[in-house]
């Protein structure tokens, strides 16, 4: 199937565009222009939409026209007045009613698909607002996401709309940001999040350098015990021999703050690369701050690690202050392991070290690939990515349709393989 390039947003007419005036909970069409009345924020709405790319087509049900309550000269002329002071691009009408068993009566799509095909619109692409059930479900049927403007009236709700408001102006924001969610095809290269590797196994740590999408890398001390390092400061120099030119962090592993200065002004002697990693505080719960103030003011750059709280950021981001280059290790992944969410740490922690200068976040201890698109998202500068998650950048921007397909021969061939019968 081709796919088209255009998306639209199918407005229903009385109750969306136009006040539906209802009687005892029960929305009516106007019956003639003097009625017509265009909702507030309606024209608003529509410019943002169309400045997003969307058409807007009207999709309504006119069976005052069947009923002979209403002529359809009187309703073109509304549709008319609506156009002449609405960016519309079309408008569909049903002059049905139920006995006439048509396809394009709501909840029926025959509106919505006449309009794609002549429009040549990707209904997967595109929203049906509308204020009654006829019309979501009528979205929903053409495939179209769905977004319910919901008046209180007295009747039937529907049924799992994708957004309930309580009108167009309001449902705008949701539309434009979720459309461009689902379109977007993500790509590595379009990232701007810097992909640091977190390890300590050298073969390893070598084959990652030769991918240019990790562009820098952490160690610390339980990895470095997993990969059986004897010799902390040879396995070091051993590694800064091979990687010279892109940021690597080394942990201190001392307790005591005098000696954890004396660790890190050694570790921040063997490179211009070398990052000193500093935890936020000792194991007896001691802030770091004075020992990371005396640091910074001997230019060491440090990796601020094992921050979890709010009060940590603020705390760190200040005795950093005057620091080159340093960063500020949130572990976003440990904070999600408590059910917590993470993003407004890591917002706060982006925000605090773009206004103080000199620092960048790490989004550390991430859980899936989706992360580093979250931390791209909101201007987070680094994530260390696990071995596992590094492997999977190969599915990044990978088509859904033919992802859902792998999936579905996988099932069938392990089925088939395992000679199941029924
Ligand atoms: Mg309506
Ligand atoms: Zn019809």
């Amino acid at each position: 199937m081709p796919s088209s390039s255009r998306r639209a947003v199918f407005l229903d007419r009385d109750g969306v565009i136009n006040d539906s005036m209802p009687v005892n909970g029960s929305p009516h069409s106007p019956a003639s222009l003097d009625e017509l009345r265009i909702l507030p924020g309606v024209p608003e709405a529509c410019a943002r939409l169309k400045q997003a790319g969307f058409l807007l087509i009207v999709v309504t049900n006119q069976p005052d026209i069947a009923r002979r309550k209403a002529t359809k000269a009187s309703v073109d002329a509304l549709n008319q007045a609506l156009r002449d002071q609405l960016p519309l691009d079309d408008v569909f009408v049903c002059p049905h009613d139920d006995p006439d068993n048509c396809g394009c009566r709501k909840p029926k799509p025959g509106l919505l698909t006449d309009a794609a095909k002549r429009w040549d619109i990707d209904l997967d692409a595109s929203f049906m607002v509308g204020d009654r059930w006829r019309d979501v479900e009528a979205g929903q049927a053409a495939g179209c996401r769905t977004v319910f403007v919901d008046h209180g009236y007295n009747e039937r709700r529907p049924v799992n709309p994708d957004f309930t408001t309580h009108s167009l102006l309001e449902a705008t924001p949701s539309i434009i940001e979720s459309h461009a969610k689902v379109i977007m095809t993500p790509t590595v290269q379009g990232l701007k999040i810097k992909i640091f590797a977190d390890g300590a196994d050298k073969a390893r740590m070598l084959e990652l350098y030769g991918n240019p999408a990790v562009k820098g890398f952490t160690t610390n001390p339980t990895l470095m015990r997993q990969a059986g390092i004897a010799d902390y400061e040879a396995f070091a120099k051993d590694i800064l021999a091979h990687i010279p030119d892109r940021p690597i962090s080394f942990e201190v592993f001392s307790d005591d703050f005098d000696d954890m200065e004396r660790q890190a002004l050694k570790i921040a002697s063997w490179g211009p690369n070398v990052f000193a990693k500093i935890p936020v505080t000792n194991s007896k719960s001691e802030s770091s701050a004075a020992l990371i103030r005396r640091l910074v003011q001997k230019g060491v750059q440090l990796n601020v690690t094992a921050i979890l709280t709010a009060p940590q950021i603020d705390e760190v981001v200040d005795a950093l202050k005057g620091t080159r280059h340093s960063y500020v290790s949130v572990f976003a992944g440990r904070i999600a392991d408590t059910g917590r969410d993470p993003l407004p740490f890591m917002i706060q922690a982006v925000k605090a070290c773009n206004a103080a200068g000199g620092m960048e976040v790490i989004w550390a201890s991430p859980r899936e690939l989706l992360n580093i698109f979250q931390g791209d998202e909101i201007g987070c500068h680094v994530i260390t990515v696990t071995p596992d998650i590094i492997k999977k950048l190969g599915t990044v921007g990978k088509d859904l349709n033919g992802y859902s397909l792998d999936t579905v021969k996988m099932f069938y061939n392990d089925g088939a393989a395992a000679g199941y019968r029924l």
